[in-house]
């Protein structure tokens, strides 16, 4: 059966990593907007080019760039039996976008799934992630042991593969942090007023788990619920 669901949490959340859960569990693409924008910047793509320094910075996308990105990306034939959108829609107007193009395909909502976090402690999070070179799906953090990289040769690797691990540049600037939060915890025109179109919209169902859990409590209480 196919699912359309949201995921939200602000960045240092945990949703990456619930993400890549839920999606091998409902068996739907992960689609990711800022893993589609870092594969257009290492692909030096011209959209790429053009998304770098907003990205470097913190900022978002325009959504002239962004918003098409992504219901393209909506359309391709292994999102048509369901999808996990993450990162997308980041605020108030992407939502409204969103909803008018997901009405006018006549494709319904099922689930939208929130994480709740002080920003904080998101924002000491986030400076413990890596990035595996393989695969996106595969979280590392130093701070977390369930999720913690191996040592190999003297180096920190991939728990999963043993693949190179990376740090994204924005997690490692704490101007940069800040911003992406700001854009988050903004319930005007921001990431908090995007989760509050859907849950007014009343058609998906609303699943909000507490981020401060461990990550195998919060899965659980995901997963229950859907
Ligand atoms: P993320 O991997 O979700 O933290 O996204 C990294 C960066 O990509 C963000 O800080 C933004 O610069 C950009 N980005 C990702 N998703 C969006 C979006 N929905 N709208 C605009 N910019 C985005």
């Amino acid at each position: 059966m196919g699912k359309n669901i949201l995921i939200f949490g602000p960045n240092g959340s945990g949703k990456g990593t619930q993400g890549a859960i839920v999606q091998k569990k409902v068996n739907v693409p992960h689609i990711e907007s800022g893993a589609i924008f870092r594969e257009h910047i290492s692909g030096g793509t011209d959209l790429g080019k053009k998304a770098k320094a907003y990205i470097d910075r913190g900022d978002l996308v325009p959504d002239d760039i962004t918003i098409p990105m992504m219901i393209e990306r909506l359309q391709k034939p292994d999102c048509k039996d369901g999808w996990l959108l993450d990162g997308f829609p980041r605020s108030k107007a992407q939502a409204i976008s969103l909803a008018e193009s997901l009405d006018k395909a006549g494709i319904a909502l099922d689930y939208v799934i929130e994480i709740i976090l002080d920003r904080e402690i998101a924002k000491l999070r986030i400076m413990g992630r890596r990035l595996c070179v393989n695969d996106n799906n595969h979280p590392n953090h130093i701070a977390f042991d369930a999720i913690k990289p191996v040592e190999k040769d003297g180096k920190l690797v991939c728990r999963v593969c043993g693949g190179d691990l990376k740090t994204r540049a924005d997690d490692q600037d704490e101007a940069a942090i800040n911003k992406r939060h700001d854009i988050y915890y903004d319930e005007v025109t921001g990431t908090m007023a995007a989760i509050q179109h859907f849950k007014m919209a009343g058609g998906p169902k609303v699943i909000s788990v507490d981020g401060s859990k461990t990550i195998g409590e919060v899965t659980e209480s995901i997963l229950a619920k859907l």
